[in-house]
């Protein structure tokens, strides 16, 4: 079955796990900014990794059979503020590129006062660009989550960005209802640290009524290839739902949300 990974570091990720998931029926993949930046690094760190993603990622992607397309944004942590303002300078002229579908990670995890500035920085030029976000929020199972997820919502608000152009990504079955309710997208992400492919479908499963809302993708996949899009696939449909209502939620959705030129 053919599907769209919306959420993959194939930065990140061993070519063998790549080809593997191509040959599993990825024909598309965005890649998107990751949240954090392990160590600390300046706008050159960020600008390089953005310039990667839109030669080298798209490049190697091709070679292995799908799309790759990206979404731009600056991590939460690992830069000082002069750095940031470097690469929110430059932002809006990357997001002009035609590989450029989406901004993100924005959003906060442990929602720091660093955090929620920075988050509100790209609410504002992604705003003025009119662009879908991929938002970041902690964990599922990050005590913190709750809460947060709240934050993030009424910073978005605040911000008048329309939520309906927002995936509340790395859901966990706790928070599910209320992303729902909020008119967001509602992002599952099945990763080693994240939520479980039997579990994502059984959310798919289980709301029927929400089913052009919800997004799947497997951020970092997983050594085994256990935590993947097309695992998802499978457990639907040893659960018995129908082709076409699976490839709807893992074809569908993301490319009508992102507005991908796939066919
Ligand atoms: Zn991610």
């Amino acid at each position: 079955m053919r599907f769209i990974d919306p959420h993959l570091h194939t930065d990140m990720i061993n070519d063998i796990i790549l080809e593997n998931l191509s040959m599993a029926g990825m024909e598309a993949a965005i890649v998107p900014s990751p949240h954090m930046l392990k160590g600390c690094g300046t706008s050159d760190t960020i600008l390089r990794l953005w310039d990667r993603f839109l030669d080298f990622e798209v490049n190697s992607g091709k070679a292995m059979g799908y799309e790759l397309f990206a979404s731009l944004s600056i991590p939460f942590y690992g830069l000082d503020r002069k750095n940031i303002d470097a690469c929110l300078k430059q932002l809006p002229e990357y997001l002009k590129h035609e590989r450029v579908v989406a901004m993100g990670e924005i959003g906060l995890d442990c929602a720091i006062p660093e955090e929620r500035e920075l988050f509100r920085d790209h609410l504002q030029i992604a705003k003025e660009h009119n662009i879908p976000l991929i938002v970041h929020t902690p964990i599922r199972l990050a005590p913190q989550a709750p809460e947060v997820i709240k934050n993030i919502v009424e910073i978005i608000k605040e911000e008048k960005f329309p939520i309906e152009k927002v995936v509340l990504d790395h859901t966990g079955e706790n928070t599910f209802d209320y992303r729902a309710e909020t008119g967001a997208m509602v992002g599952l992400s099945v990763c080693h640290d994240k939520m479980p492919p039997e579990a994502a479908a059984d959310c798919v499963i289980n709301n029927a009524d929400k089913r052009d809302k919800l997004i799947i993708n497997c951020e970092l996949a997983g050594g085994d290839m256990y935590f993947t899009v097309p695992r998802v696939a499978l457990a639907l449909r040893m659960k018995g739902m129908a082709h076409d209502d699976i490839e709807r939620v893992v074809w569908d959705n993301p490319k009508n949300f992102f507005d991908l030129p796939v066919d």
